[in-house]
């Protein structure tokens, strides 16, 4: 169970992103008081996706068994958030903390910047859009079997205080 005893601080970002293609969605979000993981980052911000990134997306869709010319990856946005984990706003009264969250129908993917180039977390949000691209309808669900098969199921061990969304 994750600790609540703590007033999460409500954080507002993404306001000086107007140069961005598209506006952030998650427009703000919680986090557990522990702080920026870099003092010198902002909380949150687009990034480049990593060279890396495009054999995951590879691997993802191959082992999903998604078309290939159903992935737009060319499309997603990928930002940072500069938090152990992080909690969006929309999750109410009793935020669920993750290490990552995908919005797939506006194709923006967040990662707690310790996690942007840890294999499991990355490949398991392109997982949730790429279900998305091929139109699976439980997408956002992590009893898909995919992320069993393709052994993108977040343990809970690498990530204290934190599950992926
Ligand atoms: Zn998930």
């Amino acid at each position: 169970m994750l600790s609540h005893n703590l007033a999460p601080a409500i954080l507002l970002v993404f306001t000086s992103l107007t140069n961005a293609q598209r506006p952030a969605i998650m427009n703000g979000f919680a986090h557990d008081g522990r702080g920026k993981q870099f003092p010198n980052l902002d909380w949150a911000g687009l990034y480049t996706p990593l060279p890396q990134y495009e054999d995951w997306w590879k691997e993802v869709a191959h082992c999903a068994h998604v078309r290939p010319s159903m992935m737009r990856i060319n499309s997603v946005q990928f930002y940072y958030v500069n938090a152990v984990d992080f909690a969006p706003r929309e999750n109410g009264e009793h935020p669920k903390f993750v290490v990552g969250a995908t919005y797939a129908t506006f194709e923006q993917i967040y990662i707690a910047v310790r996690h942007i180039t840890r294999p499991t977390t990355v490949k398991h949000e392109m997982m949730h859009q790429a279900l998305f691209w091929a139109r699976v309808r439980d997408w956002n669900s992590d009893e898909r079997p995919e992320f069993k098969r393709c052994g993108l199921e977040m343990r809970s061990e690498d990530q204290p205080g934190a599950r992926e969304l």
